[in-house]
């Protein structure tokens, strides 16, 4: 694709949502965080039901220890993989106080190395908490990049590279949340809602569909 049309749909997403947001419900960095290690193959919409009530108890690295494991169970038991999530965000917060002074680091290296964080949750927090130009591979951004064919990639990693390269800087901020956003809402996976994407003339997927 080219890059005319890469500014078209970037800017037709823009004038739609000027200030895209995640859709994880947060009040500080670190229950961002928190929230992001939660949402790894869970919805935003199952997290959120369970850090409301959470969050009230344990908005900071001392409180989420305080709690502890088993407790901290009881509050994400509806979310997929709970178990290990939970383990991970003790060992993490432990960590947090232990090393970074309880705060959240805004460096990819430090929070790459926490407990349950990847390139994709180090990415979303950059980005969320700190307004990195970072640009997180989730399977909405995969399938959207390659859809439209901003890239043409195979994995999430080498999607996340190409984007990068491709994206001009000026969208990269935003560029994550409006492919999420467009990706479950209108470009959903089974069923892409070609008939009513905005962006519908410049996607390489629909004109190799009506040719
Ligand atoms: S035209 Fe269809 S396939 Fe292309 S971006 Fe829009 S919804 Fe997705």
């Amino acid at each position: 694709m080219n890059l005319n049309k890469i500014e078209k749909i970037f800017s037709i997403w823009k004038e739609q949502n000027p200030h895209p947001k995640t859709e994880l419900n947060f009040v500080n960095n670190y229950t961002l965080l928190v929230a992001v290690v939660l949402s790894a193959q869970s919805t935003d919409i199952g997290v959120n039901k369970a850090t409301k009530a959470l969050f009230e108890i344990a908005d900071t690295p001392e409180k989420m220890l305080k709690l502890g494991e088993k407790n901290l169970k009881k509050y994400i038991n509806t979310i997929g993989l709970y178990n290990g999530k939970a383990a991970n965000i003790i060992k993490l917060s432990q960590r947090l106080v232990d090393e970074f002074n309880s705060e959240v680091p805004e460096r990819f290296e430090a929070l790459k190395s926490l407990p349950g964080v990847g390139q994709k949750t180090a990415n979303v927090v950059l980005n969320c908490a700190f307004g990195h130009p970072t640009i997180a591979v989730d399977t909405h951004v995969f399938r959207v990049a390659n859809r439209l064919g901003f890239v043409e990639e195979t994995t999430p990693e080498k999607t996340e590279i190409s984007l990068m390269k491709r994206i001009p800087k000026k969208w990269q901020t935003h560029a994550h949340h409006w492919m999420i956003l467009h990706g479950r809402y209108v470009c959903q996976a089974r069923k892409p809602k070609c008939g009513e994407c905005k962006i519908q003339k410049f996607c390489e997927y629909f004109s190799a569909l009506v040719q």
